[in-house]
């Protein structure tokens, strides 16, 4: 069992800035095969990247997989449509999406309940099939973004950097690829964490190469539903990731922007019902950078926070336990604060 810890550890290292003195670039080839190495293993690039001096820029040969599942998308002029294969994409977008929410975030960055190491993860791995990286990484980023929130430390904060940076710019640098291991303490003592986290894009090859036969397999004893592997494998896979990705990124961007501030956090977050639905809970991000212990981002009974019911559900069969509660004065200070000034 784990023992749930009350603060976050801190997150010493800061986001590198474009202003370090850089070393000479490598090169061409050599930064190619380099970048070829960390695309299977993630961690292989850490130890030269560990002096942060390294370009605040977009890095294309790093990027190429994630282009290329964008790309993958406009193939469905050519694959088509079917029910059934719609009604996968959905069911995993909100299978990962909920991932994202519940366990990297309400998890793995905020320890806002307690688990089995056994299902931590378990955890860790349905939340690495929403190609978002490891749980390691995922979460040394979002702690950072606490502790610096809208800050020029703050790798995607839209003050900053402009709502296109803090909503895909940030995960595309070069700078932000390495997983701080030193955000991230309490999780980098269980080597299973740290292996997935540092072979980041098995798990979902594996899902890609699952719905391929997902597909094939329907369209060979169900022909009537309308599907194929290929069918299957871009909606299944590369429709519902990308819309998972995006989806996720609007936390980053646009509650930064868009909605109501109620609490005085000290940074540019705001609470919005629209991204809660998109999100399954995560809209409420004002309320969110208030008060981070609790499991449930939204406070009051009519803040849709469809992750917190789930969560809910798994604490009652015992797969997870110790949600922390919203203290209540917690919840009677809304809206009473705000007479100070919300930016620091
Ligand atoms: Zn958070
Ligand atoms: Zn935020």
């Amino acid at each position: 069992m784990n023992a749930p810890v009350e603060t976050l550890p801190p997150a010493e290292s800061a986001a590198p800035t474009a202003d370090v003195a850089l070393p000479p670039p490598a090169p061409l080839i050599i930064r190619m095969l380099r970048t070829m190495r960390v695309w299977i293993d993630s961690h292989s690039s850490m130890q030269s990247e560990a002096d942060g001096k390294v370009p605040l820029k977009v890095d294309w040969f790093r990027l190429a997989p994630f282009i290329g599942v964008h790309l993958a998308c406009f193939s469905v002029i050519w694959v088509g449509w079917s029910w059934v294969a719609v009604g996968v994409a959905l069911g995993f977008y909100v299978l990962r999406m909920f991932a994202i929410t519940g366990f990297y975030h309400r998890y793995f960055s905020h320890r806002t309940y307690s688990t089995s190491r056994v299902f931590q993860f378990i955890m860790g791995c349905i939340g690495n099939s929403s190609v978002q990286r490891g749980p390691l990484w995922w979460a040394a980023h979002h702690r950072h973004h606490h502790k610096y929130s809208d800050m020029p430390e703050d790798g995607h904060s839209p003050r900053q950097h402009g709502f296109l940076w803090s909503h895909i710019g940030w995960i595309s640098a070069h700078a932000n690829f390495r997983t701080d291991m030193k955000a991230v303490p309490d999780l980098a003592k269980f080597p299973e964490l740290v292996l997935l986290d540092r072979f980041d894009t098995t798990i979902p090859i594996l899902l890609g190469v699952g719905m391929f036969f997902l597909g094939y397999f329907l369209n060979i004893f169900w022909p009537g539903l309308g599907t194929s592997g290929s069918q299957m494998l871009v909606w299944g896979f590369f429709i519902s990731t990308v819309a998972v990705a995006h989806g996720t990124f609007t936390v980053n961007s646009l509650t930064h922007l868009w909605g109501k501030q109620v609490y005085p956090s000290n940074d540019d977050s705001r609470n919005s019902m629209l991204i809660a639905l998109i999100t399954l809970g995560e809209g409420w991000h004002n309320n969110h950078h208030y008060y981070q212990s609790s499991v449930r981002q939204g406070f009051r009974w009519w803040q849709i926070d469809i992750t917190y019911y789930g969560l809910w559900c798994m604490s009652k069969v015992g797969l997870i336990w110790g949600l922390k509660p919203v203290p209540a004065k917690v919840i009677a200070d809304a809206g009473k604060l705000m007479d100070k000034p919300a930016t620091a």
